[in-house]
């Protein structure tokens, strides 16, 4: 059925039978290899989304999706109920590669938030003393963490939460990028756990100064809080470091990942500790029935097995220096504010009368670039990291055009 359809076919059927969730720019992809996709009809772009940052070792990897078929055809899921061949293995070289005691593995960003939470809680009750249920956690304003209750619940975007009450208790937002209301927010005792992005990526490529990630932690050190880096969307060689907290050696209490942990081929997410906070969960009290799966396994580790091989972080590092020179040559009154670390970059769209930066994103779309509006005015540009240099200064090329057209 699907060789039949159109690009309008398939939005109509999506628009017709789908919730109305998303706002998707429309373009009907089916197909994708590296930093390409192709739609429908055969035309073809560059993906500077990569899935929000899912699909950093670039579409279809095919050393992913062998480990994905190989596992597929002898065991998918045996829940863990029973152990299989493949989770221990995977949890020896993911904690090996991240340098932790333990892994809890998930299947979303959003799980994995709310698995970490619930490790900080137990901590905060086990470990640091803090009296039944009076445990806080500090978090960001701006931030993104998912979509569950719980999360939205630390949320201060009125699209995510409004309407959606009541909400879980136990959060206190404070400023992002600000040391100052961190201290404030830490002299409370009952704080257990300090939750952050070392980038806000949802909230527009939100870059902290230097120095704030590591005086945050020293902070939360000295009042023994957790420090919790949320690196769903800036972990795995995204920002040009293995981890975006590695830019200000900073090793997280516990670190959330997702996205890219898989390529983009498989939901896998995984929360990392130390035993003094992982072992304070005991069997019967978290879990999920997909998480740790044979498949997932196997996937996560030739994901990971890829960055490295690859060097995908040090080509971050390079390709992102390039692509924000070339941002910011461009001669038009509608580019404000470039910023962004290795590959995961935002230019800020001056509305130019009636034009904004979705204009621009369609007219990027018809040149052959696919990426995506945050807030209304910031456009996010995150291509695969496989990404070649001659590619990206295709893509460049791709940008110069489409906002010179306005
Ligand atoms: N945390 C961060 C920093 C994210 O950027 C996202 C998704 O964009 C999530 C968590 C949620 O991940 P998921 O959509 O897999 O639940």
């Amino acid at each position: 059925m699907s060789e039949q359809l159109t690009s309008k076919g398939a939005m109509a059927l999506e628009d017709k039978y789908g919730a109305h969730n998303y706002h998707p720019l429309p373009v009907v992809v089916a197909r994708g290899k590296g930093a390409k996709v192709w739609d429908v009809e055969g035309k073809e772009y560059f993906d500077f989304l990569s899935a929000y940052s899912a699909v950093n070792q670039g579409h279809c990897h095919p050393k992913i999706v062998n480990a994905l078929t190989e596992q597929a055809q002898k065991l998918t899921l045996v829940s863990r109920a029973f152990y299989s061949d493949a989770l221990g293995v995977y949890e020896k070289y993911i904690t090996e590669y991240f340098g932790y005691d333990k892994v809890l593995p998930m299947n979303t960003g959003a799980e994995a938030d709310e698995t970490a939470i619930k490790l900080c809680r137990r901590w905060a009750y086990d470990v640091k003393g803090i009296k039944s249920y009076k445990a806080k956690i500090i978090v960001c304003a701006n931030n993104f963490h998912g979509r569950t209750v719980t999360v939205i619940s630390m949320s201060t975007d009125p699209e995510s939460r409004g309407g959606f009450g009541p909400f879980t208790p136990g959060f206190e937002i404070i400023p992002y990028n600000d040391l100052k209301a961190l201290a404030k927010a830490l002299q409370d005792p009952n704080v257990a756990g300090f939750l952050v992005e070392p980038i806000q990526g949802e909230a527009g490529v939100m870059v902290p100064d230097e120095g704030y990630l590591s005086k945050a932690y020293k902070m939360c050190k000295e009042k023994n809080v957790l420090f919790i880096a949320d690196e769903v969307q800036t972990g795995i060689a995204r920002t040009g470091k293995l981890l975006a907290c590695d830019h200000e050696n900073v090793r997280p209490d516990i670190l959330i990942l997702g996205k890219a942990l898989s390529g983009g081929v498989y939901p896998v997410s995984a929360v990392l500790a130390d035993d003094e906070i992982m072992l304070t969960i005991k069997p019967g009290q978290h879990g999920s029935t997909f998480g740790g799966n044979p498949v997932a396994a196997r996937v996560a580790i030739a994901a990971l097995d890829v960055v490295k091989e690859e060097k995908l972080a040090e080509r971050a590092d390079r390709l992102g220096k390039i692509f924000r020179a070339e941002m910011e040559k461009i001669d038009s009154e509608m580019i404000g504010v470039v910023r962004g670390k290795g590959l995961l970059n935002a230019v800020v769209v001056n509305p130019k009368g009636d034009k904004t930066a979705w204009d621009v994103c369609v007219k990027m779309a018809e040149n052959g670039l696919l990426a995506k509006p945050t807030h209304d005015h910031i456009i996010r540009f995150a291509p695969p990291l496989v990404i070649s240099e001659e590619e990206l200064m295709e893509a460049i090329e791709i940008i110069k055009k489409s906002v010179l057209a306005f």
